[in-house]
């Protein structure tokens, strides 16, 4: 049954094989090919070397059995593809964060000795998706970037993604959704996400996957699988530190990414409400935080809290027998953000397995029962999904006499169950159909 899974994605990258945009793309498709009919992983790095290099294209695409974050233990991958074409006006926002790299990296609060001296190969664009598949259907991942490889990181480079089609339609689904009334603490918060939300959402995704993600190095001898089951929560940790310590920094206005600091101000509020309070909506009572990013953001919010006490940087309110957090002072989460940054960067780079253990142990799986069934019964009223799911176009290409594609169609189904149900029908090889 999964050779015949298999049998089906070769029949369709033959077919993209022989539309590519270019000879190195072909040759690319050529080895994911080869790959999934011979299952070699040394296949599969030499077409990761290939793919990470192929910059610049118009179309793009991701294929194969890449993450693990559905995996506590971080050994199983899920298959996911995506097909992407580049947003070029949007891709400028990318090239600015790209072209000031090395800024960043030398800024950061990172021990001078795990910084990067030269940052390589971030290519990072803005793209839009013109269809999910796999685990990125029907709930889609807003950045992407890959290969996980490190050494093909720093060999060959890495691809990063910000999904500018996914990111809108969301934003624009949660406003009017009565969300930020219920959970955010006050009108200016809410004004504040409204005003600034959608551009500080996609400047955290860009930052995160550019730079966050790129910088840092690891200390000769240290083995880079030494944070074990560890390593996914705490590799998006450093991303999104990155991301977070540099959204307030002056840098960002100066070089016009944004118009004055409050975008920051709403990413802040936005992180410490999600990582709080939130995303547990998402799990079931009684149960522990296991995904990567949802360890990551509870680990992180969780730890600015408590070093943040003593200051009062971060409050928790009780209005009305609900529970709200409030920043009291943004400057100063800015320096927690760093200050972890600073640690979880140590910790990658010695391959400090205890402390990276402690970290998401201590801050990142348990979740506080009452507050749970308090964020429950809240978020039920409300009656939205936890998650939030897309539904792919239908493309129909129309051809002229003499059979040459000439054209599109797209329409778009509004029902996610019947498209199910159209794919099962379709595409399906299992014996109950
Ligand atoms: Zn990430």
């Amino acid at each position: 049954m999964y050779g015949q899974a298999i049998d089906k994605i070769v029949y369709w990258l033959e077919k993209a094989r022989d539309v590519a945009l270019s000879e190195t793309q072909r040759k690319e498709l050529d080895l994911l090919i080869q790959y999934y009919r011979s299952a070699d992983l040394k296949t599969w790095d030499e077409y990761n070397v290939e793919w990470a290099g192929n910059t610049g294209l118009s179309v793009d695409y991701i294929n194969g059995f890449i993450e693990t974050y559905g995996d506590p233990m971080g050994m199983k991958a899920t298959w996911e593809a995506v097909v992407d074409y580049k947003d070029t006006e949007a891709s400028k926002r990318t090239a600015l964060i790209t072209e000031n790299a090395q800024w960043f990296e030398d800024h950061s609060p990172v021990d001078p000795q795990y910084r990067k001296e030269k940052v390589t190969g971030v290519a990072a664009s803005v793209i839009n998706v013109a269809m999910l598949g796999g685990d990125c259907y029907p709930a889609s991942p807003l950045g992407i970037n890959l290969p996980n490889s490190n050494w093909i990181r720093t060999e060959a480079g890495s691809k990063s993604v910000t999904l500018a089609n996914i990111t809108d339609a969301k934003d624009i689904v949660a406003r009017g959704s009565g969300f930020l009334e219920e959970f955010a603490f006050d009108q200016a918060e809410i004004d504040r996400a409204v005003k600034y939300g959608s551009l500080s959402d996609a400047l955290h995704t860009d930052m995160h996957e550019c730079i966050g993600h790129a910088s840092g190095k690891l200390a000769p001898g240290t083995d880079p699988n030494a944070l074990k089951n560890y390593a996914s929560p705490l590799e998006e940790m450093r991303a999104d530190l990155f991301a977070l310590y540099f959204m307030m920094d002056p840098k960002m206005t100066e070089i016009g990414l944004m118009p004055s600091d409050e975008p920051a101000k709403a990413q802040y509020d936005n992180y410490i409400r999600n990582g709080f309070l939130t995303q547990i909506v998402r799990i079931q009572p009684g149960k522990d935080i296991e995904q990567a990013h949802m360890r990551c953001r509870s680990s992180i919010a969780h730890w600015v809290f408590e070093k943040g006490k003593a200051d009062n940087v971060i409050e928790v309110i009780k209005r009305d027998g609900r529970t709200f957090v409030r920043i009291n002072d943004y400057g100063k989460l800015r320096g927690l953000f760093g200050d972890m940054l600073k640690e979880v960067q140590r910790i990658k780079s010695e391959g400090d397995f205890e402390a990276g253990k402690n970290m998401i142990e201590g801050f990142g799986v348990k979740i506080d029962p009452d507050l749970h069934t308090e964020m429950l019964s809240r978020y039920a009223k409300l009656n939205l999904a936890p998650y939030s799911g897309f539904v792919n176009p239908v493309m129909t290409p129309v051809t002229d006499s003499n059979g040459k594609i000439t054209d599109v169609k797209i329409e778009y189904c509004s029902d996610y169950l019947g498209q199910m149900m159209e794919y099962g029908k379709n595409y399906s090889f299992l014996p109950a159909w």
